[in-house]
């Protein structure tokens, strides 16, 4: 998976695609292929394509007229891919997504399969967020994690992430002339993320902490990520021949299952419950499925099936998981035990609020 950003698809000045980038791309993931890999690519620039075409001079503020230019932009980046990887002899495909798409089960699998079966006809698909449709409750906000949730989506065996940066540094470069790049990182700790917030000055809409997290995202699930600097030239084939180059976030070793993963990660949280501290040791240490009896309080409107935070005592959030209960219904049943659900409510769902096995500890 190759998440190529704004930064790296623009010309200097930011005015329009550059057709060189775009063109040295097609040329490495052409020969990528060749050597028997399958490659997906997210691509940023629909925006900056629709600021060229209506020769604004600069990113409209409201999102109305920033779907405008993404919808005219998107367009014209898809055209290029297309004209660069003909010479290539390669096809391309465009999918558009929004974080809606993952919230369902089935339009996620979906997805899955769509993009699957692209690359079985050896075509490359080419992905960005369906920013015309996409207001602030279904977007993903930024490629970062759009490319980050592709990667699980379809299990890919790499992220690489092409940046305006060479990497992750120890501080950030633009300010601190002794900053060093950081060739490895073994665990995305709290130090880490620390020294990723402090990296404002990137340009593109995420900025070094949307990578990181996308890198977190991925290595949850146990595949690696690099984050390097996309206009270097031969970058995409260097990372694959394992020159040492950018940042590489080596994944967790205790990998979550596909399921749980899009539970935790992909799902958005609809609200959240208040557990006791014995249930909360109960969840963590033995792995039972969260019961009535051991509900405190409820925070937010929720449906059957919706996604959930368990929070402790202290409000810290430490598992996630799909309710069996409406927070309407959880409401009169909070505190007592499974056997009186029947009574209280008429009806028993399940004996379990959330069932352990689409529960995930944090
Ligand atoms: N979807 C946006 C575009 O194509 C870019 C989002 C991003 O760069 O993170 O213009």
């Amino acid at each position: 998976m190759i998440k190529i950003g704004s930064g790296v698809l623009t010309s200097p000045d930011r005015s329009k695609l550059d057709d060189s980038i775009i063109e040295q791309i097609a040329h490495q993931v052409s020969t990528l292929k060749k050597s028997g890999c399958e490659i997906i690519l997210v691509s940023s620039g629909a925006i900056a394509a629709g600021i060229k075409e209506l020769n604004l001079k600069k990113i409209p503020e409201d999102i109305l007229h920033k779907q405008a230019a993404a919808a005219i932009g998107q367009s014209h980046l898809i055209g290029k891919y297309e004209r660069h990887f003909k010479k290539e002899e390669l096809k391309v495909a465009q999918i558009l997504l929004t974080h809606d798409d993952f919230s369902s089960r089935v339009r996620y699998l979906n997805a899955k399969n769509t993009i699957l079966t692209v690359l079985s006809y050896g075509v490359i698909p080419i992905i960005n967020e369906n920013d015309t449709v996409a207001v602030d409750e279904i977007k993903f906000g930024d490629n970062d994690t759009l490319s980050a949730m592709v990667t699980n989506l379809i299990e890919a065996d790499l992220l690489i992430i092409l940046s305006d940066v060479k990497g992750l540094y120890t501080v950030d470069p633009k300010i601190n002339s002794s900053a060093e790049l950081i060739p490895i990182v073994k665990k995305i700790t709290s130090e880490i993320e620390a020294i990723a917030g402090e990296s404002k000055s990137l340009t593109g809409v995420g900025g070094m902490v949307t990578k990181i997290q996308a890198a977190k995202r991925v290595s949850l699930t146990g595949i690696p990520a690099v984050i390097v600097d996309g206009k270097a030239k031969g970058v995409i084939e260097a990372i694959m021949k394992g020159e040492d180059m950018g940042t590489l976030f080596i994944p967790e070793k205790d990998k979550l299952n596909s399921k749980k993963y899009w539970i935790a990660y992909t799902l958005k949280s609809n609200g959240k419950i208040r557990v006791d501290d014995g249930a909360k040791s109960v969840l963590i240490s033995s792995g039972k499925s969260l019961l009535s009896s051991g509900v405190v309080d409820i925070e937010g409107k929720f449906e059957s099936g919706d996604m959930v935070s368990c929070i402790d005592t202290n409000n810290k959030e430490f598992a996630r998981g799909l309710i069996n209960y409406s927070s309407m219904e959880l409401k009169k049943i909070k505190g007592k035990h499974s056997s009186k659900i029947e009574d209280i409510l008429g009806y028993k769902i399940a004996d379990e609020v959330i069932h352990r096995d689409n529960l995930v500890i944090l």
